[in-house]
């Protein structure tokens, strides 16, 4: 046997563990991590390399620890597209909107503490939790997937959480959540400790509906989470925001490391925000072959479950492993997030979907 983790001496909650990671394959069509398919347009490109040229000529510094400049051209985005005011004391940036749960976490989570969300969810909020020593309480979901109000409640009354995690659209399942039910949960939480609600919205752009963006009106303790990974197409740049009461963006800068975020990672959000009305056309194409795959995945006699997401779920499988692998054996990759029955496909490209749609065909023929 080969020295491993194990062998270390790491943390008790780590033991036996594995890495999140979805398989980074070397495959023709690649539609299993909600990506974007589309490449940044080449102006954006130029324009990247013209900040990042200015930025370069002052590496030799630290970057500005505040972000003070992207966070308000941030600010601005979320105003102009959610009609809802904000400022650069309203939103915080880090590495993808991963870092930014983490720091979330580690504020308001952490030893002694508990968070919940409604499974099956994105599931990183459950390990990110446990990488900040915060206890994980998976909630239900109705056999819909759509959240369970009064079952929620229930639960947020029971083990009352110091986190509340609500995703909508919700991955894997592309489930809108609506205001009401946020509201409904965001009462639950306040009355049972109080405590924060965290909505991430890292899907929020292809939805048919509007952000909760609006709901921060009064609400102190309710936190909405996005990114530029999914609607931006910049997975690769890492920027992640949220926006909050400007208490909150005090408290995570407890917990902030300092200069995080890098002078060259602020330069390029910067361009790429500069860039937003075409990126969002991009959103727009995506969304119609989002609802194309939906129509045609049930004409073919695939159940589908409602999306407002860029990826759609399809079933059912009576082992949607063994179905993953035949459908990769045609040169497309899925994602198979371990909800028995289901998997999931992202919206590529016009021509990516074609080939995934050839291949669901062919696969539903043998198991006819
Ligand atoms: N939230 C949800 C619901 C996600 O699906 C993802 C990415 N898969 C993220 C957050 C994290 O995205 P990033 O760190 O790239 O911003």
């Amino acid at each position: 046997m080969t020295f491993g983790i194990d062998d270390l001496p790491v943390r008790d909650e780590l033991r036996g563990k594995s890495p999140y990671g979805a398989p980074q394959l070397d495959v023709p069509v690649r539609l299993n991590t909600n990506e974007n398919p589309y490449p940044l347009p080449e102006a954006l490109v130029e324009r990247i390399a013209e900040r990042v040229r200015v930025a370069a000529r002052d590496l030799n510094r630290y970057p500005d620890r505040d972000a003070v400049e992207l966070r308000t051209k941030l600010a601005e985005y979320l105003t102009n597209t959610s009609g809802h005011p904000l400022d650069l004391r309203n939103v915080w940036a880090a590495n993808g909107s991963n870092e930014v749960i983490q720091q979330l976490l580690q504020t308001f989570g952490g030893p002694g503490r508990t968070a919940i969300g409604f499974e099956p969810s994105y599931s990183m909020h459950g390990l990110i939790a446990r990488g900040t020593g915060t206890g994980w309480i998976s909630g239900p979901r109705h056999e819909d997937f759509t959240i369970d109000v009064s079952a929620a409640e229930q639960a947020i009354a029971e083990h009352r959480p110091d986190v509340v995690f609500v995703t909508t659209p919700n991955n894997p399942t592309g489930t809108a959540v609506p205001a009401e039910t946020v509201l409904a949960l965001y009462e639950a939480a306040q009355a049972a400790k109080p405590s924060m609600v965290v909505v991430d919205e890292a899907y929020i752009e292809f939805s048919h509906g509007a952000s909760l963006l609006p709901l921060l009106d009064g609400r102190p303790n309710l936190v909405i989470s996005r990114t530029m990974s999914k609607a931006f197409g910049a997975a690769g740049l890492r920027l992640g925001y949220l926006a909050a009461h400007p208490a909150v963006v005090d408290a995570v800068q407890l917990v902030r490391l300092p200069y995080h975020l890098s002078a060259v990672t602020q330069a390029t959000a910067l361009a790429a925000l500069e860039h937003t009305d075409t990126l969002l056309k991009y959103v727009e194409q995506l969304k119609t072959e989002r609802d194309r795959l939906v129509a045609e995945l049930r004409a073919i006699g695939y159940e589908v479950t409602e999306s407002d997401a860029n990826f759609v779920q399809f079933g059912r499988f009576a082992d949607s492993h063994a179905t993953w692998r035949k459908i990769l054996d045609r040169g497309v990759l899925v994602r198979d997030n371990g909800v028995p029955g289901w998997l999931r496909v992202t919206a590529g490209t016009p021509e990516e979907n074609d080939a995934f749609l050839d291949a669901v065909r062919e696969v539903k023929k043998e198991q006819n």
